[in-house]
């Protein structure tokens, strides 16, 4: 492993990064299907880096919120399998789908076992985990909760607009939990478990927040600010082994090519990156590629990893 780089050295990285990929943002399309997602300004650009000492580089407001949207699905996949350990493999897979985030074309060949917990159906199935034996809000409680320790900010909250809207319009979510259910993969009611993934995605954090809270799956499931276990070092590396081969839906390999690094990726505009024993880097631009991940954010990411190194590979 090359030397840390120094913060100065990571902030002059990030303004270059930042100033080759300004003119890429607005390019692609904002997430119009959840109506007050079309709503956010797409000329927004900006990324923070957390480093393993907890010190925060960033170019733009790292402070403006944004919804995490698909991001939540890597600390519930991560509560879940705190909850359940390797059960949760008996109604989830690992594999990339190679379909969209919203796809059910699988569902049915797959017999209602959604292919990874990381695109729509997975993730609908981990909120089914965390829901067992309580009601929605203290589900959410927990998700919320687990975002704001690991974050170490009291101020995180759900955006009740956005959940609203998600709500509103989520009959193709509704969809897929109707047809796991059919399968026998829910153990709830369909209304209560996507009560719960609506708001989970309408989750909104700023990039410091999320850099933070990403930061122990680069240091082997520890916070390495206090040196607390968050999770084992095992389970650590393998959710980032599943963001790695499934955060960006069908545009994973492409990603794990470009950047090669785990992220996960939100219709937000959001990315989640880690940087193992270096740092954890949230991007956000809000309009997307044709597969739904920020474009001008991979695009970004693509350039830090060449500019750092910090590819894994
Ligand atoms: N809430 C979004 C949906 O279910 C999440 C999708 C995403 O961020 O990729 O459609």
């Amino acid at each position: 492993m090359t030397r840390p780089l120094t913060k100065a050295e990571l902030r002059v990285i990030l303004e270059e990064v930042a100033a080759e990929i300004r003119p890429r943002v607005g390019e692609g399309a904002v997430a119009a299907y959840i109506p007050e997602l079309a709503k956010v300004d797409p000329s927004k650009f900006g990324m923070a880096v957390t480093t393993l000492d907890g010190a925060v580089v960033a170019v733009g407001d790292a402070d403006e919120p944004f919804s995490i949207q698909s991001v939540s699905k890597v600390f519930t996949l991560t509560l879940a399998l705190g909850r359940v350990g390797d059960a949760l493999w008996r109604r989830v897979g690992r594999e990339p789908s190679g379909s969209p985030f919203n796809s059910i074309v699988q569902l049915e060949a797959e017999k209602g076992v959604p292919r990874n917990p990381l695109i729509n159906a997975g993730a609908i199935v981990v909120a089914d985990v965390l829901l067992a034996g309580r009601e929605p809000k203290a589900a959410l409680g927990e998700i919320v909760g687990f975002l704001r320790f690991l974050a170490d900010e009291p101020d995180i909250v759900i955006d009740r607009d956005v959940a609203r809207s998600e709500t509103a319009t989520g009959e193709r979510n509704r969809a897929l939990a109707h047809f796991m259910k059919a399968f026998g993969n829910l153990g709830h009611d369909v209304d209560k478990v996507l009560g719960v993934y609506f708001h989970q995605c309408a989750i909104a954090m700023s990039r410091r927040q999320l850099s933070r809270a990403g930061l122990f799956l680069a240091d082997a499931g520890r916070d390495p600010t206090t040196g607390r276990a968050v999770v084992t070092a095992e389970r650590a590396r393998r959710v980032a082994a599943l963001m790695m081969t499934c955060g960006h839906y069908d545009g994973s390999g492409d990603f794990a090519y470009r950047v090669g690094l785990p992220g996960k990726s939100g219709v937000g505009g959001g990315i989640l990156c880690v940087a193992p024993g270096r740092g954890a880097i949230a991007v956000w631009s809000p309009c997307l590629n044709e597969k739904g991940n920020s474009l001008a954010g991979s695009l970004a990411l693509e350039a830090l990893a060449r500019r750092t190194g910090w590819s894994v590979f």
